[in-house]
C-alpha cells in the first residue's frame, strides 16, 4: 500500500511540472513517460528536466516513513532521435540508461553515438560467452631469441578470436571485456592449459626445452587461486614447471599484496616470473630487488625511440644494468631491426622479441623456425655505416 501511494505522490509531483497540453504515463514498475509537444528548443526541455528532477527528489513522507525518491531521465525527440513511436521509447529508454550509468540522479539527451557504441558493447558481450563454449579463441606464438645468437629459446602465447563473421580479432579488441565481465579467468585457465598441451605437441614433433610465456590478467592474480590451478595443470599435462612463465604487467603487480603473494606462490611452483611492459608503469627500478620476478619485458616504445632519442638508450642501460645485477633477465619486445638488435646485445640484453625475428605465428611456423637456426644473417653484425 506504501508503494501505491509512494507512485501517487510521484505521479502527482511529475504532474505539477506539465502544462495542460503535456501527457505522462506510468508505463510500467517505476518507469514513467512523458510526452511534451513542440517543446521548440533543447533548452526548454532542459528546463523542464531539471524542474522534473527538482521536484520529484524532494523527501517524500509516508505515513510517518521519510523516503528519498531519485529519478533519472532520459530524453529523445522526433523525428531527431527517432523515426516513429516505438522507436522514441527506445531511444527514450536508452538515454534513461546512459543517465543512470553516469551515477547521478541526472538526465541526459539520446545520442546516436553513444547508443551504438553501447549496442555494439552488448552485441560483443553476447558474442564474447558464446566464444569460449564454440571454441573460437586460438592461440598464436611469436619467438623470443638469444641476443647473442638468434635461435628461438621461448615463444610468447599471445591470445586471438576468430570470430564467425569478422574474421580474426586482436586482443585489444576484446580482453578488457572479458575482463569486466568476470570471464577472464576462464579464458585464463583455458590459455595455460592450452599452452601446456603446445609444448607436449612440439615434443612429441622433436623440439623440447622451448618455454612458453602465458599473459595473465591482473583479475586472475588477485583471485587467489591461481597458482593451485596451474599447479593442477602442469599435475595433469606432465609439462615441468620450467617450460612455463607468467606475464604480468607492470605497475598493479606491486601495488598489490595479494598479487605479490601469488607471483611468490608461483615462483615456489618452479614457473618463472616476467613483468610485461615494463618501463610504462610506476614502479620504481629500486623496487625490482624486492619482488618475486625472474624476467623482465622492457616495453617497445624504448625500442622504438632507441635509435633516434638519447635518452631511451641511457634508460634502457640503466633497465637492463639494474635487472642484471638483481638476477633478472631481460627481454626487449618490439624488436623491428638488425640495427635494433645488435645494439641492444650491446647492452646486455639476454632476449630478443619483435617482428624482426617473427610475428606471432602457428605453431608449425614455430617449429619451422626452430629448425631453421638462427634468425641472424650469415654476417653477424651490422655493416659499418
Ligand atoms: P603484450 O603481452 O605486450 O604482447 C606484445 C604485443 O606486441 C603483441 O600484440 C604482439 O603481436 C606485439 N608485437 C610483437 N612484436 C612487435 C613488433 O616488433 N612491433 C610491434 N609494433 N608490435 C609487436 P597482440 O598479440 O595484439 O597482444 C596485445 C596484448 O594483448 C598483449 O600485449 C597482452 O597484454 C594482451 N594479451 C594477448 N594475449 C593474451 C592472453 O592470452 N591473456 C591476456 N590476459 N592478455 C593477452
Ligand atoms: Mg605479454
Ligand atoms: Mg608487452
Amino acid at each position: 500500500v506504501t508503494g501505491d501511494d509512494y507512485l501517487r505522490e510521484v505521479a502527482a509531483r511529475i504532474q505539477s511540472c506539465l502544462r495542460e497540453s503535456d501527457f505522462a504515463a506510468r508505463i510500467g514498475g517505476d518507469e514513467f513517460c512523458i510526452v511534451i509537444e513542440d517543446h521548440g528548443e533543447d533548452a526548454a526541455i532542459l528546463t523542464i528536466a531539471e524542474k522534473l528532477l527538482e521536484t520529484v527528489n524532494r523527501d517524500l513522507s509516508i505515513r510517518g516513513r521519510l523516503f528519498n525518491p531519485r529519478c533519472s531521465l532520459g530524453i529523445a525527440s522526433f523525428p531527431r532521435d527517432a523515426s516513429g513511436l516505438e522507436e522514441l521509447l527506445v531511444a527514450a529508454d536508452h538515454a534513461m540508461y546512459m543517465a543512470k550509468r553516469s551515477g547521478k540522479n541526472d538526465y541526459c539527451l539520446f545520442d546516436e553515438r553513444v547508443a551504438s557504441d553501447e549496442r555494439r558493447r552488448r552485441d560483443i558481450d553476447h558474442e564474447l560467452r558464446q566464444a569460449i563454449g564454440r571454441q573460437e579463441f586460438f592461440l598464436c606464438y611469436q619467438p623470443q631469441v638469444t641476443a647473442a645468437d638468434g635461435r628461438v629459446v621461448a615463444v610468447e602465447a599471445l591470445i586471438r578470436w576468430r570470430h564467425p563473421t569478422r574474421g580474426v580479432v586482436p586482443p585489444i579488441e576484446f580482453i578488457e571485456i572479458l575482463e569486466q565481465m568476470g570471464e577472464i579467468v576462464q579464458v585464463g585457465e583455458w590459455v595455460v592449459r592450452q599452452a601446456c598441451e603446445q609444448i607436449l605437441d612440439w615434443r612429441r614433433q622433436g623440439i623440447d626445452g622451448l618455454r612458453v610465456a602465458v599473459n595473465i590478467s591482473p583479475r586472475h592474480f588477485v583471485t587467489g587461486r591461481l597458482a593451485e590451478t596451474i599447479a593442477a595443470t602442469l599435475d595433469e599435462t606432465g609439462v615441468g614447471p620450467e617450460s612455463l612463465e607468467l606475464e604480468i604487467t607492470e605497475g598493479v603487480s606491486q601495488a598489490n599484496a595479494t598479487i605479490v603473494e601469488t607471483m611468490r606462490q608461483i615462483q615456489r611452483l618452479g614457473v618463472r616470473i616476467a613483468i610485461d611492459d615494463f618501463g610504462t608503469g610506476y614502479s620504481s627500478l629500486g623496487s625490482l630487488h624486492s619482488l618475486p620476478v625472474d624476467c623482465i619485458k622492457i616495453d617497445r616504445i624504448f625500442i622504438k625511440d632507441m635509435l633516434c632519442r638519447n635518452q631511451s638508450s641511457v634508460i634502457l642501460g640503466t633497465i637492463i644494468g639494474l635487472a642484471r645485477s638483481t638476477g633478472c633477465e631481460t627481454v626487449a619486445e618490439g624488436v623491428e631491426t638488425l640495427e635494433q638488435a645488435m645494439t641492444l646485445h650491446g647492452l646486455g640484453c639476454d632476449l630478443l622479441q619483435g617482428y624482426y625475428f617473427g610475428r606471432p605465428m602457428s605453431p608449425d611456423e614455430i617449429v619451422e623456425q626452430v629448425r631453421r637456426g638462427s634468425a641472424y644473417p650469415d654476417k653477424t653484425g651490422t655493416e659499418p655505416s
